[in-house]
């Protein structure tokens, strides 16, 4: 096994993690960071970024964060396109290992390893998952054209993946469970406003439909929350936009999480219940869940690994 002796250890690569790059690296700490599945995190995933500060002009998610790994490397990262597979944190230095068969032993932890998307969870769900059903607008609403497609959820994204969507389809069904959304006004507004959106109000998901081999979808059948009458709509798409859940299954019972599975730290701190184990950005954070706010907290991470190794030695 290849044993890394490190002062700080990086797990994952969303502006949470790359920003404690930077701060660790220009602390002088040689940080490694391991990327993870989704190298770059979430904002791969994004089109548009209109308010990430410094940028006067619309910028691209993928980019944006192109941009932090090349800063989080001029300034001295040492990258790894790994996944780590199990942590050890009883004792410092704490040891993780990884998929390709790495060793890290390391006087501090930052996990950044964010969240990923909610599903549905019902059956016929992950018959047409890949086969017309969806997480990710961007990824896949280009195959989408002059069709017509669902997406279910009312909060940001939702209302972002409906109105990217409007690019390609020729119709879009906003599918809401309640009949106000959560999403910001200025979303709502631009929803409201599009004519290639329909809203379906008090309404879910009960069954996806359509053919084997080759597995296409067709038909969404939506029940009425309100008065249980159920509906079939002609569909070729489906986008879930539910929310997401922290990726944090492989710290479970490694440090305190809370009822959701998010890390909890401190107040004022990234500091978990393992003192030099650090956690930053939306694996910690359900409230804000921004890319500035991840940086912010990947930020206060590596300054408070800085000081723990310092205190340390
Ligand atoms: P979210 O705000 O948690 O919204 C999830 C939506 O899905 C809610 O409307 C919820 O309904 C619905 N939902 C949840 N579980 C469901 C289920 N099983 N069946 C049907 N509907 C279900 O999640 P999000 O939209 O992914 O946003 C997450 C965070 O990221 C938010 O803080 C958001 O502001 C932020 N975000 C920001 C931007 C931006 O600033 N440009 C873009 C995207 C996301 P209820 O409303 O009834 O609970």
């Amino acid at each position: 096994m290849n044993k890394i002796e490190n002062n700080v250890l990086i797990i994952g690569s969303g502006p949470a993690g790359y920003t404690a790059a930077i701060y660790a690296a220009r602390a002088n700490l040689q940080p490694h960071l391991v990327s993870g599945l989704e190298p770059g995190g979430q904002l791969t995933i994004t089109t548009d970024v209109e308010n990430y500060p410094g940028f006067g002009d619309v910028i691209q998610g993928p980019w944006l964060m192109e941009e932090m790994k090349k800063q989080a490397l001029n300034v001295g990262t040492i990258f790894h396109n790994d996944i780590v597979t199990s942590v050890n944190f009883d004792n410092n230095p704490f040891i993780s290992i990884t998929e390709s068969g790495k060793e890290f032993i390391s006087k501090s932890i930052i996990i950044a390893t964010g969240a990923q998307a909610r599903w549905l969870n019902i059956d016929s769900e992950n018959k047409f998952k890949g086969f017309g059903i969806s997480a990710c607008a961007t990824c896949d609403g280009f195959f989408f054209k002059d069709q017509k497609v669902i997406v279910v959820g009312g909060g940001n994204s939702a209302v972002e993946e409906a109105l990217y969507l409007t690019k390609f389809a020729s119709k879009v069904i906003l599918v809401h469970r309640r009949d106000s959304l959560r999403a910001e006004k200025i979303l709502q507004d631009r929803l409201f406003k599009n004519e290639k959106i329909e809203l379906l109000w008090d309404s879910k998901v009960i069954e996806f439909v359509g053919k084997e081999n080759p597995q296409t979808l067709k038909q969404v059948i939506i029940e009425n929350t309100k008065n249980g009458k159920q509906s079939k709509i002609d569909i070729d798409g489906a986008f879930i936009a539910i929310g997401h859940d922290p990726a944090t299954s492989l710290f479970k019972g490694k440090v305190d999480m809370d009822n959701e599975n998010y890390i909890i730290t401190k107040n004022d701190s990234t500091e978990t219940s393992i003192k030099g184990v650090f956690a930053a950005g939306d694996v910690k954070d359900k409230i804000y869940r921004q890319a500035v706010t991840a940086a912010g907290m990947g930020c206060m991470a590596a300054l408070e690994a800085e000081k723990f190794i310092s205190e340390s030695n």
